[in-house]
């Protein structure tokens, strides 16, 4: 195909409508039908990247293969598509500016003045168009972060403005995605919320093509006649996406309201082949028709905030599926997790998953989390904090080293089992400077590990500054937690596991960003099998 087409996502009304899920959703429809996909984030803040946020700030920061620390939509394109992300796949203001700036010092604008119009808007349109112009996609879907009307999106909306009128007609189009309250004092849907966005949306000189309208109750024809004829769009441009059950329903319901056929049909491109949804409902088939149940704890310490674990949560929706297990997730806050609430909390669970983290907050807790899963035999999953914990744990109490620790927590420590990596020790700035992104590891034959894989090389991405420390690899293994897998360039040790235990595994990567509604991660999946087979035994 010669030409790539654009489509660009803004929001308007609230935050948090979902613009992430609908621009998957869009994508999956259009993908299953054979067209080549990708989305891309544009985030109007000013970091960088969200690496340096705090997960209560932002959520997760999901991490591509390429090293990208980025936003969490991203792991929604992931889990969707099934196709990686990369660097491109999510631009920052922070980014925008530092490399305008960094030319401007390079003396590249020749004397003029930089501004916002045209520097900073040019710049953006480069990036919306650097996966384009790869030739790897026949669609890229840009969606906007932020609600329009905001200040900070202002240069984004411009852009997009320019860019619509350099493609030309029908090679880009405008999905704006709102909000439609019901107001039940009323009994009655409201539609002049829609109406002022479409409208500030307008003044930037903007034409939404699509609305995408959230809902808590159906639109009526007469509400979709009044929006199209307010908003300048055809009917069969107001979409209706009501609350789903799951995320996962979302590209079934677009389905059924024709979001992929008018959006074709804007775009000038074929509609002759339906899309092949296939293995996407028979997953939704088996994600709903559960045969068994097992409760897992999530321990760490954002546990408020659901948002700061997305991936891991997400692939124990792709794994439960695989089982057909019904998993049920109970969070628990690793600062409140001591030896007294131990037994109510974590004797009714079928499996425990120690989160990823930074900081000293709640590792304590973590620490007593792991020693009840190995004492009695529980399922044990621990993700790169997790899996630190696990080996302080066993250096603790199987070995007896008291004051076992990691130097992230005590850099006094006299048995540090966790240390800073070598490369990472003269690192000053924080922003993008952690081991990321992909690498390679081999697993060790006959371990549980290798057998949960089926093979013995695999790549999982990572980010993290701390590593187990080889110093005490000898002790440890003695007492039972053998290295597993080890990256055969530098020797660290990626995966622990305990002798004598049905399953006990730690990670230093993190194995949730690789998981999707496609390929379910092998760890995950076997996990829910080993907890499934505990709240057999247990009852
Ligand atoms: N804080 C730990 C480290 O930097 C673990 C990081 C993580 O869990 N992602 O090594």
């Amino acid at each position: 195909m010669a030409q790539t087409k654009y489509i660009f996502v803004t929001g308007g009304v609230s935050s948090s409508l979902g613009k992430g899920i609908i621009a998957a959703s869009l994508a999956k429809l259009l993908q299953a039908r054979g067209y080549r996909t990708t989305i891309q984030k544009l985030d109007p803040y000013i970091n960088v990247d969200p690496g340096t946020l705090n997960p209560y700030e932002h959520g997760e920061c999901f991490v591509t293969e390429d090293g990208a620390e980025t936003d969490l939509d991203l792991g929604h394109y992931e889990r969707f598509l099934n196709v990686n992300t990369s660097q491109a796949n999510n631009v920052t203001t922070g980014k925008i500016y530092q490399s305008v700036i960094q030319k401007e010092r390079r003396g590249e604008y020749l004397g003029k003045t930089v501004q916002v119009v045209p520097h900073i808007t040019n710049e953006i349109k480069e990036r919306i168009q650097i996966l384009g112009k790869s030739g790897d996609y026949d669609i890229v879907l840009t969606e906007i972060g932020g609600t329009v009307g905001d200040i900070e999106s202002l240069p984004y909306i411009e852009a997009v403005r320019q860019l619509k009128w350099d493609l030309g007609d029908h090679n880009s189009l405008v999905i704006h995605l709102t909000l439609i309250p019901y107001l039940s004092a009323a009994k009655e849907l409201k539609t002049k919320p829609t109406q002022h966005s479409v409208k500030t949306l307008m003044e930037s000189g903007i034409n939404a093509d699509i609305l995408v309208c959230r809902t808590e109750h159906e639109l009526s024809d007469d509400i979709r006649r009044k929006l199209a004829q307010f908003c300048n769009v055809k009917q069969e441009a107001v979409i209706q996406s009501i609350d789903a059950s799951t995320i996962y329903d979302v590209p079934n319901l677009m389905l059924e309201e024709g979001l992929d056929t008018i959006t074709l049909k804007k775009l000038d491109l074929p509609d002759d082949t339906a899309p092949d949804l296939t293995q996407w409902n028979q997953f939704l088939q088996r994600h709903k028709n559960p045969t068994a149940e097992v409760t897992i704890g999530l321990i760490g310490k954002y546990v408020e905030l659901q948002d700061s674990y997305k991936s891991i949560l997400e692939s124990f929706i792709h794994a439960g599926a695989e089982n057909e297990v019904k998993v049920t997730i109970k969070s628990i806050h690793s600062e409140f997790l001591d030896v007294d609430h131990q037994n109510s909390v974590i004797s009714s669970l079928d499996g425990i998953l120690v989160a990823p983290g930074f900081g000293e907050r709640g590792i304590e807790g973590k620490i007593e989390a792991v020693r009840y899963a190995r004492e009695n035999k529980l399922p044990f999953f621990g993700i790169c904090l997790g899996m630190q914990m696990a080996v302080i744990e066993i250096a603790r109490n199987v070995l007896n080293l008291k004051d076992a620790n990691s130097t992230e927590m005590d850099d006094c420590t006299k048995n540090p089992v966790i240390d800073i990596m070598e490369s990472q020790k003269n690192i000053t700035q924080m922003g993008g400077t952690m081991r990321l992104g992909a690498w390679d590891c081999e697993l060790k034959e006959g371990s549980l590990i290798e057998k949960v894989y089926g093979k013995s090389q695999i790549s999982e991405r990572h980010r993290h500054r701390y590593e187990y420390n080889n110093a005490y690899q000898e002790q440890l293994e003695a007492a039972g937690l053998i290295s597993s897998g080890i990256n055969p360039q530098t020797k660290l040790v990626e995966v622990v596991e305990l002798k004598d235990h049905p399953w006990f595994i730690g990670v230093q990567y993190h194995p949730e960003y690789k998981s999707t509604v496609a390929t379910p991660h092998p760890l995950f999946i076997d996990f829910i099998r080993a907890a499934k087979v505990f709240s057999q035994k247990r009852k």
